[in-house]
């Protein structure tokens, strides 16, 4: 009779680093050098371009201010 080997924990869906809370990634473009970069909706902290700088995301407590052009929601 055959054992089943036991799944380790860690890989339950729907647990997260960013809690319950529902997270989306957004590939957008800056404005000024129109370098593309994907970004989390729910940053709490500014997401500047890589390229010029620019910041692209404004925490505002909540979900981010986007102030880039969004080209792609990434679920
Ligand atoms: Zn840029």
């Amino acid at each position: 009779m055959e054992r089943l080997s036991i799944e380790p924990h860690g890989e339950q869906k729907g647990s997260s680093l960013w809690g319950d809370a529902v997270s989306t990634f957004l590939r957008v473009r800056c404005p000024d050098c129109e370098n593309e970069q994907v970004v989390f909706d729910r940053a709490s902290i500014h997401v500047k371009c890589l390229v010029c700088g620019r910041t692209l995301v404004e925490p505002t407590g909540g979900k981010s201010r986007i102030k880039a052009e969004i080209i792609k929601v990434l679920e």
